[in-house]
């Protein structure tokens, strides 16, 4: 059938192949192009078109708590939630952000308490995805600040966590390691797909965030939204937003609900003349993409990947493996793993970026064909 579409692009020259051959290939960013392919045979079904006229208010429904929320956004992520099953959202709020790392930014300011008189102490366990450090000190606010891995924190009640599950950089599923009956919790389920992992039946957080970055392959369209349960912290969320960014692009809002749309329109009405849908497909190439890394890795020695248990996964109907956006590779003790991807001209980021040794490091595998075919390559003919 044509719902791997494995095959090369057909637009790849010999040209191509040989510059590819040669240059440095980046995988230390997880951009997800890999989905491209995808949404070239979607065609016109993806395509949108926002006349002149068109959403040229600040606001889309002034009724809303989240005023800026496009509501054909809104119908469509509560849609494919309900489609996919990997969130609860009734009576919970949606709120749309610039990507969910505005969401980030928000859900640390609304859940920091402003009465405290020193700033929340803002964690994560260990390996973490790099951006939250960044992201928690950028503004060396007063309300909250990074302390580090969550295994080992010693500080008080006041703290936020942050899970991420299945987790950046290393694929784990997670719960909070500081249990729930003290501080506070954001659930980063960017990941949360059935691309990436078997769906366990709906995540049933306070404060969840999902970005199309990751579900869809559409991080350029910058948009994330979080399912928020408390009705004041959804508040403080939006009251965030007004002072960063007064709302969300409302062509981007249009743009990601068509995308959306397209991805449940496959599962819910299933094209005669076309078997390809989206979590089938994104699966079926993470998991070519997998197989051969293990192999690669396998017969190299000079490196480990992490390994999954199958599971079994409430979409597909059946066990499944985890395939996660990026390999979180262990070299040899006291290896400098960053340096010795770069002597193959691949460029990876180091663990000591995500709170781990340098003898990790993160690798996306969510770029294009030519990128991931080339990286095989390379460490396969390492010596
Ligand atoms: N959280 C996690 C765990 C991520 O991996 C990413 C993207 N790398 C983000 C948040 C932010 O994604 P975006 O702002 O594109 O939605």
């Amino acid at each position: 059938g044509r719902e791997g579409m494995e095959e090369k692009d057909p637009n790849t020259t010999d040209a191509d192949l040989r510059l590819a051959h040669d240059s440095v290939i980046n995988l230390d960013h997880g951009d997800p192009t890999m989905f491209e392919p995808f949404w070239k045979v979607m065609g016109a079904r993806a395509t949108v078109v926002i006349h002149g006229w068109e959403k040229m208010s600040y606001f889309s429904d002034p009724t809303n708590l989240c005023w800026f929320l496009e509501p054909e956004f809104a119908n469509q992520v509560l849609r494919l939630h309900q489609i996919v099953n990997n969130a609860a959202t009734d009576g919970r709020h949606i709120i749309v952000g610039v990507g969910s790392t505005q969401l980030v930014h928000a859900a640390l300011y609304a859940l920091a308490s402003t009465e405290a008189h020193h700033p929340v102490s803002v964690v994560s366990a260990a390996p973490y995805y790099s951006m939250y450090s960044g992201i928690a000190d950028f503004f060396k606010s007063g309300l909250f600040h990074w302390a580090g891995d969550a295994t080992t924190f010693k500080g008080d009640d006041n703290f936020i966590e942050l899970v991420c599950s299945p987790n950046n950089p290393d694929g784990a599923t997670r719960d909070a390691v500081l249990g729930t009956h003290a501080g506070k919790r954001i659930h980063d389920m960017a990941y949360y797909w059935p691309q990436y992992s078997p769906m366990r039946g709906p995540a049933d957080h306070d404060v969840m965030l999902f970005t199309v970055s990751k579900a869809t392959g559409h991080a350029g369209t910058r948009i994330g939204w979080a399912v928020v349960k408390n009705k004041e912290v959804a508040q403080k969320m939006v009251k965030f937003i007004e002072m960063n960014s007064i709302g969300v692009s409302k062509d981007s809002q249009i743009r990601a609900a068509r995308i959306l749309k397209v991805i449940s329109d496959g599962y819910e009405f299933p094209d005669p003349e076309s078997t390809v849908r989206f979590f089938h497909f994104g699966r079926h190439l993470l998991a070519n993409r997998w197989q051969r890394l293990r192999q690669a890795v396998e017969a190299s020695g000079w490196f480990s990947l992490p390994q999954f248990s199958p599971e079994f996964c409430e979409f597909f109907k059946e066990h499944a493996e985890t395939y996660p956006g990026f390999a979180w590779v262990r070299c040899e003790e006291g290896q400098d793993c960053e340096a010795f991807f770069k002597t193959m001209k691949v460029l990876s980021r180091s663990g000591k970026h995500f709170g781990a040794g340098s003898n990790y490091v993160r690798i996306s595998m969510l770029d294009r064909d030519t990128n991931f075919d080339t990286f095989i390559k390379r460490i396969s003919s390492k010596d």
